[in-house]
């Protein structure tokens, strides 16, 4: 009785009436791929990798990546687990690649764009995970490029990743204008991801670290939810699978609702695993859907959060 008790605690994430939803893990370095795991993680949802380049005065080698991808696809072998390409902005310097001076770190040179001019660094990233997927032998490995704005962003990185053998590709939508339109970066890719952290920093004009402006980006904003059911629409239509990465999947409530909004996976930090997995479960896809649709309805964030609440007994 132990053990199916506490198989039903760690297993798949589903509703009520069984629609899956697989609950994946944020990791942010090594020494979390554990907690993952005990978490009954179903895969990796976002192994952010700037931790491989933070504080150090050299690029970590190929050969120093390609081991801890290994251990992040060894973490999980028959899962799958999505590696984001390196997220540098001018707020995290590297001591060994130099930053422009901008005086808007959030709006410049973030994430993929700056690598599009020179790609090297980035070039070596996927030649480590190209050969850590080959020593691992497992299908599961998924490259995500972060901050990416346009079709053709995600053009010019499916390219890359397929002139490395990578083939199981994706792009963050963490740009307003990409969730606008969506269709056409997913046409581009594998899959997509929606980190609803930068969504809603660049939707609502608030640095998301700023105390001063966090009720903006409160993430039951009525408009940040339009902005993942115009991605998860567009996902649905194409039939390609589209998961939230950001913060707003680990609270119960909210991952309902997004559900209800037709996200098909969610990922968050392996401490919010249980407490996903136990809310969705006591919710049937069709309260959901119905919380989904009275959030999107409301005028302000707090409306929106009081209006699913009705939908979803027991998460108040
Ligand atoms: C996000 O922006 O929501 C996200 C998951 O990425 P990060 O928090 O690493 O910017
Ligand atoms: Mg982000």
């Amino acid at each position: 009785a132990r053990r199916s008790a506490l198989a039903s605690w760690n297993g798949p994430g589903t509703t009520s009436d069984g629609h899956q939803v697989p609950l994946l893990a944020n990791v942010g370095g090594p020494a979390e791929l554990d907690a993952a795991v005990a978490a009954g993680a179903e895969g990796i949802g976002l192994f952010r990798t700037e931790f491989l380049y933070l504080d150090r005065s050299d690029p970590p080698s190929e050969e120093e990546q390609r081991r801890a991808y290994r251990a992040a696809l060894e973490a999980f072998p028959r899962e799958k687990v999505v590696v984001r390409t390196l997220d540098v902005g001018a707020d995290k310097p590297l001591a060994f690649l130099p930053a422009p001076a901008e005086p808007n770190p959030a709006l410049g040179e973030r994430g993929l764009r700056r690598f599009m001019k020179s790609p090297g660094m980035m070039d070596v990233q996927l030649a480590a995970l190209a050969a850590a997927a080959a020593e691992a032998g497992g299908a599961g490995l998924r490259v995500m490029a972060p901050m990416v704005a346009t079709a053709e962003e995600a053009t010019w990185f499916t390219r890359e990743c397929a002139d490395h053998g990578l083939s199981d590709v994706g792009v963050m939508i963490e740009v307003p204008a990409a969730a606008l339109r969506a269709a056409d970066l997913i046409a581009m890719v594998d899959f997509v991801s929606i980190g609803t952290n930068d969504l809603s920093q660049y939707a609502f004009a608030a640095d998301r670290r700023l105390g001063a402006v966090s009720a903006l980006h409160d993430p039951w904003q009525p408009g940040l939810l339009d902005l993942v059911a115009m991605t998860a629409d567009a996902a649905a239509r194409a039939g390609k699978p589209c998961g939230v990465c950001g913060e707003s999947a680990a609270d119960p409530a909210l991952a309902c609702v997004l559900v209800g909004l037709g996200v098909s996976s969610l990922s968050m930090a392996p401490s919010a695993l249980a407490g996903v997995r136990a809310g969705l479960a006591a919710h049937s896809l069709e309260q959901c859907r119905a919380a989904a649709r009275e959030a999107r309805a409301q005028p302000s964030a707090s409306d929106a959060r009081t209006a699913a609440l009705v939908h979803l007994p027991g998460l108040a």
